[in-house]
C-alpha cells in the first residue's frame, strides 16, 4: 500500500510504502509516539496449518479439562484459599510455599532452556495471547469488519451507522467469548460445577466471585481485543528476558540474508545481481507485531512463522526453492554449524533438573505421614502411689497426599516394648484428613527413666497393611530418682 504525501499546494511529492518501516521506531509507534493499529493479513500455508491444529488442541484442552472429573474431583483444581492442588484425580492438601516456589522455579528454567534452543517458541506455539487472538479474535474480526485492508479503512472511515453496527457486533461477540474464557479461568480455581451453581444464584450471593470473573473477562476483552501485540512488545516479562536466553544457536524465524539481499529495487543494482527477495512485503504485512524480519532477528518477533508462509507462497510462485525466510539460527544463515547444546543451554537445563528434583523430593516428603508430638501443660503425672508415669501430648498427624490411614502406635525400642504402655482414645485411629489431632498418652515405670528422662521412638503402624508409615522419637520424663 503507498501512502502519498503532497506538498502545501497539493502537488504529489513522492510515494512511500507504509510497510517501508521506519527504522528508528516500532511499527506500532508513530513519530508522535501514539499507537499505531496494526491490520495483520491473513495468510495460508504448512505452518499456518501447523499453528493451527495446535491452537485448537490447546484451546480444547483449556475448556474442557476443568470440566474432566476422575476420581470424583476435577483433572485440574487450584484450591488457593484451602492450599489445595488437583490434579488428575489427586489432590495435595496444606501445599506448602516451597512447593509452588520449586514449580514456578522449575517452569522459569525449563522455558530458558527451550528458548535457548528453540528462540520465543513459548510465544508463537503455546501463549494464551497468541493463541486465543489468532484462533478467535482475528477470525471474529475479519469475519465482521473483512479482510486487513477493509478493517484499515473502516478504521480510517468517520463514524456512521455501517461503522456503528459493525463495531457493535465486533465488541458483542468479542464480550461474549471473554465471558467464556474468564468463566472457564475461574473454573480452574473454584470447580467448575461450583462456579455453575454460582451462576444461577444472584450476582449479590457471591459477590467475591462475580467480581473476579468480571475482572478477568474484562482483562481479556480488552487485551486480546484492543490491546493485543503492545502486551508482547511492552507489558510481558517474558518477552524483555528471552534476548539473555539466546544466542547464536538458537533456532528461531529467520531471513536469510545471502540469498535475498540485494533486494529487488536496491539501489544501483542491476535485476541480474539482485536476490531471491523481491521486496514485496508480504512478510511485514502478515506480521502480528508489524515488524520486517529482514532486519534480523528482533526483541519483537513472537515467532509465529506468518512470515514464513507468506515468502514460501511468493517463493512458490516464483518457482524459486522455499525457506528464504525459515526456522534457523543465526550461525547456519551465516554458513556456520549449529551447536545445539550450548553452555548457556546445559546450565538451564542443570538448574531446572536440580529444581525438578527438589520439587519431587519435597513432594513425595509432604505426602508422607508427619508427626508432631505437642507435650501438655502438666508433663508428667505420677499415679498408682508412685509405680506407674503418665506422659501426655496431642499428637498432630499431616499429609498432603490423598491416602486414607487406619493406624495403631507401637514403641519400636525392643528393650522397652512391653514397659511403655501407648494410650489412644479410639483403636485403630483413622487419619481421613489431611492435619488430624488426637490426645495419646504414655504409661510407664519410673525405673525405665535415666535422669527423669528417656527417648523412645514411637511407631505408627498401618492396620491393613501392617507396614509403619510414619516413626517419631519421644522424650519421656518423670521424677529423676
Ligand atoms: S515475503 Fe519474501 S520476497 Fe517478499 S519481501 Fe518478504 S522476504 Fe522478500
Ligand atoms: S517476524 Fe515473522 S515470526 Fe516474527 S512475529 Fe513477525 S510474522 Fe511472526
Amino acid at each position: 500500500m503507498l501512502k502519498v504525501e503532497k506538498s502545501r499546494r497539493g502537488r504529489r511529492l513522492k510515494t512511500k510504502n507504509i510497510y517501508d518501516l521506519d527504522p528508528e521506531r516500532l511499527a506500532t509507534t508513530d513519530e508522535h509516539g501514539n499507537r499505531v493499529y496494526l491490520y495483520p493479513e491473513d495468510v495460508k500455508g504448512v505452518w499456518k496449518s501447523r499453528r493451527k491444529v495446535f491452537y485448537w488442541f490447546l484451546i480444547g484442552l483449556y475448556l474442557v479439562l476443568p470440566w474432566f472429573y476422575i476420581n470424583g474431583k476435577p483433572a485440574l483444581l487450584i484450591d488457593i484459599s484451602n492450599r489445595e492442588f488437583t490434579v488428575l484425580g489427586s489432590t495435595l492438601h496444606g501445599v506448602e510455599p516451597i512447593l509452588f516456589f520449586l514449580l514456578v522455579a522449575s517452569g522459569i528454567f525449563l522455558v530458558a532452556f527451550a528458548t535457548s534452543l528453540f528462540g520465543r517458541v513459548w510465544c508463537g506455539w503455546a501463549c494464551p495471547q497468541t493463541v486465543f487472538i489468532q484462533s478467535i479474535f482475528l477470525k471474529i474480526e475479519a469475519l465482521v469488519e473483512g479482510k486487513a485492508r477493509e478493517r484499515r479503512e473502516l478504521d480510517q472511515a468517520p463514524w456512521n451507522f455501517n461503522k456503528i453496527l459493525k463495531r457493535t457486533i465486533k465488541w458483542s461477540l468479542f464480550t461474549i467469548i471473554s465471558l467464556h474464557i474468564a468463566h472457564t479461568f475461574i473454573g480452574y480455581f473454584v470447580g467448575p460445577r461450583e462456579l455453575f451453581a454460582i451462576t444461577m444464584h444472584a450476582p449479590t450471593e457471591n459477590w467475591g466471585t462475580f467480581v473476579a470473573t468480571m475482572l478477568v473477562t474484562t482483562i481479556f476483552l480488552l487485551d486480546f481485543g484492543w490491546f493485543r501485540e503492545q502486551f508482547c512488545l511492552i507489558a510481558c516479562p517474558y518477552g524483555r528476558i528471552q534476548s539473555v536466553a539466546m544466542d547464536e544457536n538458537s533456532l528461531v524465524v529467520s531471513y536469510d540474508v545471502k540469498r535475498g539481499e540485494p533486494r529487488r529495487g536496491a539501489e544501483g543494482v542491476e535485476r541480474s545481481d539482485e536476490g531471491d527477495c523481491i521486496n514485496c512485503y508480504n512478510c511485514v504485512k502478515v506480521c502480528p507485531t508489524g515488524i520486517d524480519i529482514r532486519r534480523g532477528t528482533q526483541l519483537e518477533c513472537i515467532a509465529c512463522t506468518q512470515c514464513i508462509d507468506a515468502c514460501d507462497d511468493i517463493m512458490t510462485k516464483l518457482k524459486k526453492p522455499k525457506g528464504l525466510i525459515r526456522y534457523s539460527s543465526e550461525n547456519e544463515i551465516n554458513g556456520k554449524p549449529r551447536k545445539v547444546l550450548t553452555i548457556r543451554s546445559s546450565i538451564y537445563i542443570s538448574i531446572s533438573i536440580i529444581f525438578v528434583s527438589a520439587f519431587l523430593y519435597f513432594l513425595n516428603a509432604s505426602t508422607n505421614l508427619n508427626l508432631v508430638f505437642l507435650r501438655a501443660k502438666t508433663p508428667f503425672q505420677v499415679i498408682e502411689s508412685g509405680r506407674t508415669v503418665v506422659n501426655h501430648f496431642t499428637l498432630k498427624m499431616t499429609h498432603q497426599g490423598t491416602q486414607t490411614y487406619k493406624v495403631n502406635f507401637a514403641i519400636q525400642n525392643p528393650e522397652l516394648k512391653d514397659k511403655v504402655l501407648v494410650v489412644t482414645p479410639i483403636h485403630p485411629t483413622m487419619v481421613d484428613i489431611p492435619e488430624k489431632k488426637i490426645v495419646i498418652f504414655f504409661k510407664f515405670s519410673p525405673q525405665i527413666l535415666i535422669a527423669g528422662t528417656r527417648a523412645v521412638l514411637v511407631d505408627v503402624i498401618d492396620e491393613t497393611t501392617q507396614q509403619v508409615v510414619a516413626s517419631k522419637e519421644v522424650v519421656l520424663v518423670g521424677p529423676a530418682h
